[in-house]
């Protein structure tokens, strides 16, 4: 387990830094004077993207809570944690609210700007997104329709109606995304949505009532019609677009014969190494983005042999 820990925090948007301080963001009043405290950071979220700095190097956009307060109040923040001593919240921005912000950047997606970013801003930022995310979707009580109320910090919901009470905590949803092989060959396959040329390892939501062994087998046969053996986890990855958690494991296909079945796929083959390599490099062939851990399988899968 420890091994695998270690490989998670390779991936990028997966930190180490920040303390979540889950006992202390009960106390309202220790968050209250977090939120005053000038050391503290504030970030801005709109529509699950995060604002960057137009200079030379493009740098996510942190507020003090006086440089904050002159555009928006403070008082839905979203408490993310501390890191050496500096608590940072994200807020969430409504329509409205976007233009107050535009001298500072632009509000740019999270997947763009993670190769620029140090592996803590991607996790903070990415933290920032998928929480933001969780709010902005769950305005309202699910049993009975009343406003919910933020409690600890933003890590709870508390339905405002007395007569329902209802408690919610902050949701993701489980992923699997598995690199397939057979003998010296992996199975990659495409979207239709997708830019044209990428190729990348197959994909799918656990289902309720499931584990994630029987998700890994059951996506791979609907999506490519191929029987696994041997899965084996390698490592995880927040993916918040919009609240996933990815869980990347390994599999070996029981034959190497493909039957796209459920229409998520438009095709889906076997390469060898040198045959990706070569498609890569012609362009025939596009990867998935260095910073997902799809492209880690893939790249891992690449470096383990010569064929
Ligand atoms: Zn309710």
């Amino acid at each position: 387990m420890i091994q695998n820990l270690e490989k998670s925090a390779h991936n990028t948007f997966v930190g180490r830094g920040l303390e979540r301080e889950h006992n202390r963001r009960k106390d309202a009043g220790w968050l209250a004077d977090k939120m005053k405290d000038e050391t503290s950071f504030f970030i801005p979220v709109r529509q699950s993207k995060v604002l960057v700095g137009e200079g030379e190097v493009p740098a996510p956009v942190f507020f003090s809570p006086a440089q904050f307060l002159v555009h928006k109040k403070t008082d839905s923040a979203l408490f993310l944690g501390e890191a050496e001593g500096r608590a940072y919240f994200a807020v969430v921005l409504e329509e409205k609210e976007f233009e107050s912000f535009k001298g500072f950047g632009g509000f740019k997606d999270l997947r763009a700007i993670a190769p620029l970013l140090s592996q803590e801003e991607g996790a903070i930022l990415a933290y920032a997104q998928a929480l933001s995310y969780w709010h902005t979707r769950n305005r309202f009580c699910g049993l009975c329709g009343a406003p919910n109320q933020i409690g600890e910090g933003g890590h709870c919901l508390t339905c405002s109606n007395a007569q329902c009470g209802a408690l919610r905590f902050p949701r993701t949803d489980p992923a699997i995304i598995v690199l397939i092989r057979h003998g010296e060959k992996c199975l990659l396959g495409r979207q239709q949505i997708w830019p044209p040329g990428m190729y990348s390892v197959l994909a799918g939501f656990v289902e309720p009532g499931e584990s994630i062994e029987a998700a890994v087998a059951r996506e791979i046969f609907e999506e490519a019609g191929v029987g696994v053996k041997n899965i084996r986890y390698h490592s995880s990855q927040p993916w918040p677009f919009p609240c996933s958690l990815m869980l990347g494991f390994t599999a070996d296909a029981e034959n190497d014969s493909i039957t796209l079945g459920d229409e998520e796929l438009e095709d889906a083959r076997w390469f060898s190494r040198s045959e990706l390599r070569q498609a890569v490099e012609a362009r025939a062939v596009k990867l998935p983005t260095p910073v997902s851990i799809s492209y880690r399988l893939i790249e891992e899968w690449l470096k383990d042999g010569s064929e």
